[in-house]
């Protein structure tokens, strides 16, 4: 139940972000000496329970971080170069490692994949949001569930936040870890980013990132549920072009995966600037044009009696050479083969022999950008985050304290940062976290 009596530290948000500043708050009163009565943390949250999107993240297996050093996880997990020196400070000062220490103490047991993913051994996700909740309870911090904060005033040093029932509860330093606006039946609808803008600060766009793509025509339902192993995708328009390497799964609306979910953020900016943009798949991404007709020049030789649709059905996806080496990501998918004999403009009875040179050319042309369609939509809700968020100008980077608003800390999805998949959205959610719960102890103390 909200009430008035002021709280040491407060902060709104009980995800990923929030429970880290919690955790590592209390870690750092404890070591300056400040008694736990008398220092009081305490979280306030919407929800009944804590974590909700860590529970759902991974598809309820959880990928909570990614291997590697600081180094390498901020090179390999963010978007932009401006997103990667905001997020230094922050994964040197709370690693991969140390996440990983964290839900140790409480008996997690976590597994990196050969991707460098990292999952809890029982592919448990609830395990992970469950473990936090333990852990605050050991540091005596205090939820208050059920609280949805719909105002923040600060005056005179202090803040004073308004609750959507009734009650206040005042503080002088105020973390804000409410997320970002994706998958908002999870509590985040954006509120943190009303109270960011109400108490000054700048906001970028939200846009989507880690999102589907729907596309205008959506694949043929012989399509839906095919997996292209390892393929190249492009999207592009007029003003510009992505790509990225990786699985594309065909889904009822258009294409996810996680090739796909990667490049929702440029399809959703080329989107924005000309209305509209294409997507196309390389299903030989290592072989360049010449070494691919190459090989199909080859098989007309050796295997003239071929039909064409039977060499597709038995061809290697995204072979590392030539065909006849190895297959790692399996055969091209028997549904898609109709659909590259149509694109070609092959008959489906037309064997090597009787193929004419505009043929191979043409079939050449869709195995390298095998037409996917036009992007109508990159669903902002349907994203694993939003991109989008307080300017990253306003945040000091080796505190996460607002530059705008002293006693003001902010970490986690409401600042304008997207990671990539792989655990990289998690662990920067902990990251600032904990240095916005460390820093604002800190400071309290100067
Ligand atoms: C389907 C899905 C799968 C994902 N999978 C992965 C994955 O496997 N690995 C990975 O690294 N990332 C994954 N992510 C992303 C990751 O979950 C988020 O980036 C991360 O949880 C963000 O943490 P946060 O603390 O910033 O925000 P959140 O975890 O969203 O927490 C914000 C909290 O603030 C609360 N809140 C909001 N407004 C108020 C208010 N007014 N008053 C009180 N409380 C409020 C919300 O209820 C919520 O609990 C996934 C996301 C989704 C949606």
């Amino acid at each position: 139940m909200p009430n008035s009596s002021p709280v040491s530290l407060v902060i709104i948000g009980g995800g990923a972000s929030g429970m880290a500043a919690a955790i590592a708050a209390r870690e750092t009163a404890d070591s300056l000496g400040l008694k736990r009565g008398d220092f009081s943390i305490v979280i306030v949250e919407r929800n009944c329970r804590l974590g909700e999107k860590i529970r759902i993240s991974g598809g309820g297996k959880c990928n909570i971080t990614h291997e590697g050093t600081p180094a390498d996880l901020l090179r390999q997990g963010f978007f932009t170069k401006a997103e990667e020196r905001f997020l230094r400070s922050a994964l040197f000062s709370f690693t991969n490692s140390d996440t990983l220490e964290l839900l140790a103490r409480k008996g997690l047991e976590t597994r990196a994949r050969e991707d460098g993913k990292v999952f809890p051994v029982d592919g448990n996700g609830p395990a992970v949001a469950e473990a936090f909740g333990s852990l605050l309870d050991d540091f005596a911090v205090r939820v208050q569930f059920s609280s949805r904060v719909k105002k923040v005033f600060h005056r005179d040093g202090q803040f004073e936040l308004l609750f959507d029932t009734h009650g206040t509860l005042c503080s002088k330093h105020l973390v804000l870890a409410t997320g970002g606006v994706s998958w908002p039946q999870t509590g985040t609808t954006g509120d943190g980013l009303r109270i960011a803008r109400s108490l000054g600060h700048t906001l970028a766009a939200s846009s989507p990132a880690l999102a589907p793509l729907y596309l205008v025509r959506p694949p043929s339902p012989a399509l839906a549920g095919i997996s292209l192993r390892s393929v190249g995708l492009r999207v592009s328009s007029v003003s510009g072009e992505a790509s990225r390497r990786g699985d594309v799964l065909f889904t009822h609306k258009g294409l996810s995966g996680p090739a796909a979910l990667s490049l929702s953020r440029d399809a959703a900016l080329l989107l924005s600037h000309e209305g509209k943009c294409s997507v196309v798949a390389d299903l030989f991404p290592d072989l360049p044009v010449t070494a691919l007709e190459g090989e199909l020049l080859r098989q007309a030789k050796e295997k003239g009696a071929q039909m064409i649709r039977k060499f597709l059905q038995m061809c290697p996806i995204a072979p590392p050479g030539r065909f006849v080496d190895a297959a790692p990501h399996g055969t091209i998918p028997s549904a898609l083969v109709p659909f590259i004999m149509k694109h070609s403009g092959i008959e489906a009875d037309v064997a090597w022999s009787s193929l004419s040179k505009i043929g191979r050319k043409s079939l050449l042309r869709v195995l390298k950008n095998f037409p996917l369609g036009e992007v109508g939509r990159v669903p902002l809700e349907q994203g694993e985050v939003s991109a989008g968020g307080v300017v990253l100008r306003e945040v000091n980077p080796k505190t996460m304290e607002s530059r705008v608003v002293p006693g003001l800390y902010l970490c986690g999805e409401i600042l304008d940062y997207a990671g990539e998949i792989g655990g990289f959205n998690l662990q920067a959610a902990f990251s600032t976290g904990w240095l916005a719960g460390s820093s604002a102890v800190s400071q309290l103390q100067e």
